[in-house]
């Protein structure tokens, strides 16, 4: 199938700046949105080819990789790990965390109001997100009171239409200006906007229809993750008004730094300390790797700050089987105290090199003499 271009897909110019990105962006999944388009499998897609475009648009590496090379740069997996491929999982349940949610709270609209969505802040060990995790949370959602199953009206009786806004919730109202006369539409006073009276409230949830429970809910950690994500859980948020659906749950991920690595995308950086002698002479050294220790074959005069790339030892890739990489800086250490035989030895070393070494202090007066 031919792939759609980038730009197209956000409805944007090949030159576009990095605002216009990310404003095409916010309007093309607000409307392409899974909640604003139930069961629209067309939209859906369209919702996960914007989420693509901007990851690669938003990413100006990535971008430019695009820019010369177009989806083969992806195909083909060009540095840093590629693009990020979206088989296994469903994308739709990983949204960015800068996305402007449409519908969000309560809506004012006729009919019944679909349930809040909640937001829950998870925090995970940086092990967590390059390996994935399976958790259980208990957040407290409100859910539909079983007691008056949701009418907050006491069993056995019934909340009455409001006679005032005949049920809407709202009241218009006709106002002469000089520029002619304007409807003023305004929530009803008399039931709060709720279109319903309740004149015996359910004792169980004092009229809301609503009561908090604790839910447990298991939470797949997918591999690769990055902090501030969000995992939306779908139908798994505040219950809404009677026939109306529940809101999502989005849980926040935040991942705990790790002592070792520093993340940037999919690449790891750590710093590795070598002794001199293994620096000047090559070595084998042992390497951490959030996968496994390593060895890695120095060679001789080895230099400080080198660095070295450990292929696929990296951070997964989100939703693709691809790892980034780990990138090593070597740190040569400079020895703080030393044994008589290593004195000596360093001492021959100088000569042999030429070096005035021992004290320096000495050394200076001398010239003196
Ligand atoms: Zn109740």
């Amino acid at each position: 199938m031919q792939k759609q271009d980038y730009y197209e897909t956000l409805g944007i110019q090949k030159g576009a700046d990095e605002a216009e990105i990310k404003k095409a962006y916010r309007a093309m999944a607000k409307k392409y949105h899974p909640d604003n388009n139930p069961g629209d499998k067309a939209a859906e897609d369209q919702f996960k080819a914007v989420a693509e475009a901007y990851g690669v648009l938003s990413d100006a590496d990535k971008r430019s990789k695009y820019d010369q090379f177009g989806h083969a740069a992806s195909d083909a997996g060009f540095g840093g790990g590629g693009f990020g491929g979206f088989g296994g999982f469903d994308f739709s349940d990983i949204v960015s965390e800068m996305m402007g949610f449409g519908g969000r709270g309560r809506s004012r609209n006729r009919g019944p109001a679909r349930g809040r969505d909640v937001e829950y802040s998870m925090q995970i060990d940086f092990e967590e997100a390059i390996f994935g995790a399976e958790k259980t949370i208990e957040p407290n959602i409100k859910d539909t009171c079983d007691t008056c199953r949701g009418t907050g009206a006491k069993p056995g009786t019934t909340a009455t239409s409001c006679q005032t806004c005949g049920g809407t919730g709202q009241t218009i109202r006709a106002t002469q200006t000089p520029f002619g006369t304007m409807q003023m539409q305004s929530t009803c006073h008399t039931c709060n906007g709720e279109g319903k009276i309740i004149k015996e409230p359910c004792a169980t949830c004092r009229g809301q229809g609503k009561v908090s429970k604790r839910k447990k809910i298991s939470v797949s950690i997918p591999k690769g993750i990055e902090h501030g994500q969000s995992i939306r859980y779908t139908g798994q948020g505040e219950a809404g008004d009677i026939g109306a659906p529940k809101g999502n749950l989005y849980i926040q991920i935040h991942i705990r730094p790790s002592k070792t690595y520093t993340r940037k995308g999919n690449n790891l950086y750590m710093q590795k300390e070598i002794s001199f002698a293994s620096a000047a002479l090559g070595a084998e050294i042992p390497i951490q790797t959030p996968h496994g220790e390593q060895n890695y074959s120095i060679p001789p005069g080895t230099q400080p700050e080198s660095i070295i790339t450990l292929k696929g030892k990296g951070m997964p890739v989100l939703q693709s089987e691809r790892m980034g990489d780990l990138v090593v800086t070597l740190k040569v250490v400079v020895p703080r105290s030393l044994t008589d035989t290593q004195k000596e030895l360093l001492r021959q070393f100088a000569e042999e090199a030429g070096d005035s070494v021992g004290n320096g202090k000495k050394k200076f007066f001398d010239r003196f003499k």
